[in-house]
């Protein structure tokens, strides 16, 4: 079948975004669902940091590839194996499949699940599926999901089920966004009722880290960016407290407010200073958790004897260390019940043809989450 697609076909296009058209909507072509596979029509599909990170090239990928990661749709057709979907389920995408099989996910590390990471590197389906062509090109799937797309086919093991009652436009949201910036705080972080936290850079994943230190029960949520908007939608929110981590005293700030330091940082710009101030701002035998994801060559400049003098941890987080299948339907419900409003990330709904416009504005910090309705 055919389907309008939003297609990268080059990288480090210069901006402003809506002149140079980074991504270009295309026919492309869907061939059906293979072994174990799932056709699935869009949606909603949601614009975040990750994507703009390979439309800039500091995350490169096999070109051209349709972009998109987080994403919510509904079963239009299943493949050979999959017994456990049908037509007409509403699903929401997870950008890291998980096997099922290999010893992260027997251990429960679902996100580090091995042959999940290796077909996400390629631009191939989990079980190595291309079902993506422009004639005789081959066209790059974006780590499992190529959400910006009328319809995608994706591994069963990329999708997990959920109440169809859910408007898509908010289902998205919980692919991306609030798996990681809620995981860091709760799964990976290990929030305990009462804890003071830090949440570096204010964007749509850092936002959905103060929803959920605020759900879990967090004394203090301290929201620090450079950014004083975002400083304010943070607050907006309900952040207990803000701090201009530009500031030359913001670490001292910190220390102020939180007693000596908070228990839990966590840090989602996903450049060097931020993962260091955060690092400076926990307490003697305090854990600070990233989920920013710098460029590969970037290096960190943080003191080995304090982390062991001081039994600090650091640790990293990717898809909140979560099992989507299990987490996903816990934190839809916690949103249903007005304890996690994710809705309030919100700030843009878009059409597929607006989706560079969408990218200068995630870049220009002016959006928080922006979904394109399908
Ligand atoms: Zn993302
Ligand atoms: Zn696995």
């Amino acid at each position: 079948m055919k389907t309008r697609a939003a297609v990268l076909r080059e990288m480090q296009k210069p901006r402003p975004y809506g002149t140079s058209q980074p991504l270009s909507i295309e026919e492309v072509t869907l061939d059906p669902p293979g072994r174990g596979e799932v056709l699935v029509r869009i949606r909603a599909a949601g614009l975040c940091h990750s994507d703009l990170s390979t439309i800039n090239g500091d995350r490169p990928r096999p070109l051209p590839m349709v972009l998109g990661h987080e994403a919510a749709g509904e079963v239009v057709e299943v493949g050979e194996g999959v017994d456990d979907l049908e037509a007409g389920d509403h699903v929401v995408f997870s950008f890291a499949p998980n096997c099922g099989t290999c010893a992260f996910c027997l251990s429960g590390e679902a996100a580090l699940c091995q042959p999940g990471a290796a077909a996400n590197t390629a631009g191939h389906l989990l079980g190595g599926g291309m079902r993506l062509r422009q004639n005789d090109e081959t066209v790059y799937h974006h780590i499992g999901v190529s959400g910006f797309a009328e319809y995608a086919v994706a591994s069963r093991r990329s999708l997990t089920r959920i109440d169809p009652e859910l408007p898509f436009h908010i289902a998205a949201l919980f692919g991306c966004a609030v798996l990681t910036g809620v995981g860091a705080v709760v799964h990976t972080g290990q929030l305990r009722l009462g804890q003071s936290v830090l949440v570096v850079g204010l964007g749509g994943v850092g936002l959905a880290a103060v929803l959920g230190a605020l759900g879990g029960g967090a004394r203090q949520v301290i929201a620090a960016d450079i950014d004083a908007d975002k400083l304010e939608t943070a607050r907006a929110m309900g952040a207990t407290h803000v701090v201009n981590s530009g500031d030359e005293d913001a670490i001292e700030q910190v220390r102020e407010i939180s007693g000596g330091g908070v228990n839990l940082a966590t840090e989602f710009a996903g450049v060097a200073p931020a993962l260091e101030f955060a690092f400076e701002c926990t307490r003697r035998g305090g854990t600070t958790v990233s989920s920013g994801l710098p460029h590969p060559d970037v290096r960190l400049s943080i003191s080995p004897t304090r982390m062991v003098a001081e039994q600090r941890t650091l640790k990293g987080s990717y898809l909140g260390g979560h099992v989507p299948t299990l987490d996903v339907p816990e934190y839809i419900a916690l949103y249903q019940a007005g304890r996690l409003p994710v809705d309030r990330l919100l700030t843009h709904r878009l059409t597929l043809d607006e989706i560079n416009e969408g990218f200068e504005r995630l870049a220009c910090g002016q959006a928080i989450r922006q979904v394109i309705d399908l």
